[in-house]
């Protein structure tokens, strides 16, 4: 805590940081408990996409999701359970007030740390100066944290449908869903309406969903659509949306029509937030608008940092955090050299099942390293399973490198996963071997005792 330190009273701030959402809040916060002097400026909600319209409470829906099939499982293990209907606007009301609530909680943590919460829309004029309406800031450094926005293709009718966004503002679960897009969030959505009881529909323009996945876990996420009766569309594109008396009716490339949609969701992408960049100041952007930066965060023009989902590096929350607090630990905290590795983040699809990943797929290790890979999977139903009817599989695979077969990839699918991942991806991290994996004792009985038994 507090270092102290003082950057030149040249400036009114030491810091402006532009964007309220996770990675702007964590660079602010820490840079502030070293003593810096720091403005953040945000115009909507604070917490950013994650807290309002991404992991929170897409991480509540799924829960909700899970309940439907704890519930058959229940009977399995003795439980005389029927649910009598499930009630969206009553969970979108209760979801809808701990989002606020967390909103409150980071205003508050903002003004523990001392950092001066700005409301607007900040606009960067050069590489030292920041408007918020009439206001204006200086700063000796500025980071830019503005996140994304959904993307939409720019297909005649692609106004009938909705986004992410407006995913999380439906006060009733539609029946006749189509979900545009095969990325995480088209699976996540897809899987909380097909368990809700939605009747789904999945275009998706690649020949799999998350196809950029482990082969694995592409297999699983068609299986569990699949087992929950969401229909999904390869090899598929909208062309246009018509609005009947009857609901939305998508067009597809080669003639297919998805007739009586009660709602289409486009999942298609995100878009960096970069309009509030002055034409004057020229800082590099790639072909798709994010914002270049080098290992330490630094963009084209000196003094100007970004980082999160603008960036378009593993547009991940936790990314964008690390990434901000190492680098007012370098600034700041006077940690020479201090920046985020981008290699091995894990990270999980929640699917239903979930779908756990952390370092090289196998196609991607082969690529790196031909002869040199062997791969161990396991495909089984967890004990869970025993005594219940559905009989989910479990997958999981470990991708290992060279002689000494050191980890480089685990990819799982299945009940629990996501709890599972985080501590096998600090050994992957540590440069862990399948002799490491296999002389760790295993708990038993568990699913993930499987990952230190295999063979
Ligand atoms: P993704 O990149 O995961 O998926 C985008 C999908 O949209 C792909 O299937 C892509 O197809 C498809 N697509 C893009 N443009 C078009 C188009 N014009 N027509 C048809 N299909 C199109 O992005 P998401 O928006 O799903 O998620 C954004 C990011 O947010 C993720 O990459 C992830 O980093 C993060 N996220 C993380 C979550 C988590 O940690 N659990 C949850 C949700 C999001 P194709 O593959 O062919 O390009």
């Amino acid at each position: 805590m507090g270092r102290g330190y003082h950057g030149p009273m040249k400036y009114d701030h030491d810091l402006i940081v532009i964007g309220g959402g996770s990675g702007g809040i964590a660079t602010a916060r820490r840079a502030a408990e070293y003593g810096a002097r720091v403005a953040l400026v945000e115009a909507g909600r604070l917490g950013g996409t994650c807290v309002n319209v991404g992991c929170v409470p897409k991480k509540l829906m799924w829960n909700a999701a899970e309940f439907v099939g704890a519930a058959s499982d229940a009977r399995g293990y003795g439980f005389d359970i029927a649910l009598h209907g499930h009630d969206w606007a009553r969970l979108k009301a209760v979801r809808d007030a701990y989002v606020l609530r967390l909103n409150g909680i980071y205003e508050s943590n903002l003004a523990k740390s001392k950092v001066t919460l700005l409301r607007g829309w900040g606009s960067l004029v050069d590489a030292h100066t920041v408007t918020v309406g009439d206001t204006q800031l200086t700063g000796e450094r500025i980071v830019l944290a503005p996140g994304g926005r959904p993307h939409r293709p720019k297909i005649a009718g692609a106004e009938l449908g909705i986004d992410s966004d407006g995913f999380f503002e439906l006060a009733q679960r539609p029946q006749r869903v189509t979900v545009v897009g095969g990325g995480y969030i088209a699976v996540e959505i897809a899987g909380v309406f097909a368990a809700l009881g939605s009747q789904v529909t999945m275009v998706v323009r690649g020949a799999t969903l998350l196809r950029e996945f482990d082969p694995l876990l592409i297999e699983a996420a068609h299986e569990g659509l699949a087992n929950a009766g969401a229909r999904v569309i390869t090899h598929a594109t909208p062309t246009e949306l018509v609005k009947t008396p009857l609901g939305i009716s998508v067009h597809l490339k080669g003639g297919e029509c998805l007739e009586q949609q009660d709602c289409v969701i486009f999942a298609t992408g995100r878009d960096p937030i970069t309009d509030f960049i002055g034409a004057g100041l020229h800082l590099r952007r790639d072909e798709r608008g994010f914002i270049e930066v080098d290992e330490f965060q630094q963009t084209s023009v000196p003094g100007v940092f970004a980082l999160g989902d603008v960036t378009g590096q593993y547009t991940l929350t936790p990314v964008a955090i690390a990434a901000g607090r190492r680098l007012a630990d370098r600034i700041w905290g006077g940690m020479e050299g201090r920046r985020l590795d981008y290699q091995n983040i894990p990270t999980v699809v929640f699917g239903h099942p979930p779908l756990g990943t952390v370092g090289l797929t196998e196609p991607q290790a082969l690529a790196q390293h031909g002869d040199a890979v062997k791969c161990f999977t396991s495909n089984f139903v967890p004990m869970y399973h025993a005594l219940t009817e559905a009989k989910h599989r479990t997958r999981m695979k470990l991708v290992t490198v060279g002689p000494e077969r050191r980890v480089v990839g685990v990819h799982l699918a299945g009940r629990d996963v996501a709890e599972m991942l985080q501590g096998f991806a600090v050994a992957v991290r540590m440069g862990a071997t399948k002799r490491d994996f296999d002389d760790t004792v295993a708990i038993h009985p568990t699913a993930a005792e499987e990952l230190v038994t295999m063979r």
